[in-house]
């Protein structure tokens, strides 16, 4: 059989990060965020990551060429022969299209899963959201707090807010995602290829994570 590359789609703060981490388990294979890659480039310090961290503390979108270099660096290692999850890649239309030469060429199968959320729980959610520094593990305020406040479960470190976590950087976001990203929806009808719609906005995680199990096929 072909291996998938399982493409999770949705706005900001829809849950793609969260089911994304949960599949990564169910299926054992390579989650790639392009999101925690240009993070950690900014952490380093590197060329890469000093050029980009002005653009995303902005809620903007990092230029494609850069991230369809850090894709498709990723994807081509071995750990992703059997199969892989994006999550937050494609964002546009230019991402998308070099995205799908590519996984034709690597004989991958790209299979979407579109996670929907209405807007106002978006920015509850994104809000409350608090990220272990060392780990990246997530947890809300609201729908999952660690166990001791501010401190992550499995590494004690203290939780931090991401800087485009604040409220105006949210709305950019948002802004981004409906001008840049929505529209790709489109695309994807368009391609042929499986694409599933999934309501994202209530249930915990392992009930949305059910939810993308079912139509995937999986026990
Ligand atoms: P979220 O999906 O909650 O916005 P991410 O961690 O996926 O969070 O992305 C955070 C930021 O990283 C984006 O606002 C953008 O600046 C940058 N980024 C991530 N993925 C891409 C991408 N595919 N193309 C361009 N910029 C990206």
């Amino acid at each position: 059989m072909q291996p998938k590359a399982l493409i999770l789609f949705g706005p900001p703060g829809s849950g793609k990060g969260t089911q994304a981490k949960l599949l990564r388990e169910r299926l054992q294979v390579p989650h790639i965020s392009t999101g925690d890659m240009l993070r950690e480039r900014i952490a380093s310090g590197d060329h890469l990551g000093v050029q980009v961290q002005e653009l995303m503390q902005a809620g903007r979108l990092v230029p494609d060429e850069i991230v369809n270099q850090l894709v498709a660096d990723r994807t081509s290692q071995a750990d992703c022969a059997t199969g892989f999850i994006l999550d937050g890649y494609p964002r546009t239309l230019q991402q998308a299209e070099v995205l799908a030469v590519q996984l034709r060429q690597q004989g991958f199968k790209p299979v979407v899963i579109h996670l929907k959320v209405d807007y106002t729980k978006i920015i509850a959610r994104i809000a409350g959201r608090r990220q272990c520094p060392v780990c990246g593990a997530l947890y809300s305020l609201t729908s999952n707090p660690p166990q001791r406040p501010d401190h992550c479960d499995l590494e004690g470190a203290r939780l931090v807010i991401r800087d485009d976590d604040k409220e105006f950087v949210i709305r950019e976001r948002l802004e981004a995602y409906d001008r840049q990203t929505r529209p790709l929806l489109d695309y994807f009808a368009a391609s042929g290829d499986p694409f599933h719609e999934l309501d994202g906005s209530d249930g915990t995680p392992q009930e949305v994570l059910a939810s993308v199990c079912s139509v995937l096929n999986l026990e």
